[in-house]
């Protein structure tokens, strides 16, 4: 079984990742982990994406879907795997149907069985990621939406003036958040037209999304 699970920050898609790997015994497979390992054992593709990091560059598709195909390859995998942020750009969805989706390694008419997509609209990630504020003198956090201070901008514990990291700012979430949709959304178009896309509503409960997912990967396995 070959999955791919997509979705925008804060749809909960790592934990849900690891746990749907754990429940059909296939490999967890991000390509962070994969990058830095790569790296850290100085592979020939991890030399080469090191270079690039060091010149403060993308790695080319190429050498991550390189890299992808030397992880899949190993005896944990034989079962399948659940790709965590991967593929991320329309040209390595099809580098991976090219180089994977005909042979005898092929899934179920592809080089993946079943896309599926985590759905949250954008003011629950926003929710959900930003709106982090943290007193400096003892470091409890609050959250202006589901955790607010009892006074607006003072710690319950100490009342002393909460500060926000930039990267909890609202302004910087909203901006990651468009870098992910404008990135992803031609690839659930890709899937979907593969007719391998399931859309979930991630709004609801861990366990609620979690039974979700495995019960479109259930009936994709049979279709
Ligand atoms: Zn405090």
């Amino acid at each position: 079984m070959r999955l791919v699970l997509l979705g925008p920050p804060g749809s909960g898609k790592g934990t849900q990742s690891v746990r749907l790997a754990g429940t059909l015994a296939i490999a967890h497979i991000s390509t962070g982990d994969i990058l830095r390992a790569a790296v850290r054992e100085g592979t020939e593709l991890g030399r080469k994406a090191e270079s690039f990091i060091r010149q403060g560059g993308l790695v080319p598709d190429e050498v991550i879907v390189g890299m992808v195909e030397e992880r899949i390859a190993r005896a944990d995998c034989s079962r399948g795997f659940i790709f965590d942020g991967f593929p991320r750009t329309i040209p390595q969805a099809e580098m991976l149907e090219s180089r994977l989706g005909a042979g005898p390694r092929a899934g179920n008419g592809g080089a993946i069985d079943r896309v599926l997509y985590m759905d949250l609209d954008e003011e629950s990630c926003v929710r959900r990621l930003a709106g982090r504020w943290t007193c400096p003198a003892d470091g409890r956090t609050y959250n202006q939406f589901s955790q607010p201070p009892k006074a607006a901008g003072k710690c319950d514990r100490c009342g002393g003036a909460l500060v926000q990291r930039e990267d909890d700012r609202v302004g910087t979430v909203k901006n990651r958040l468009k870098v992910y949709l404008e990135q992803t959304r031609p690839l659930i178009g890709f899937y979907e037209k593969a007719g391998r896309l399931n859309r979930v509503d991630a709004s609801r409960t861990p366990d609620q999304v979690f039974a979700e997912l495995l019960n479109a990967v259930r009936q994709g396995a049979k279709a």
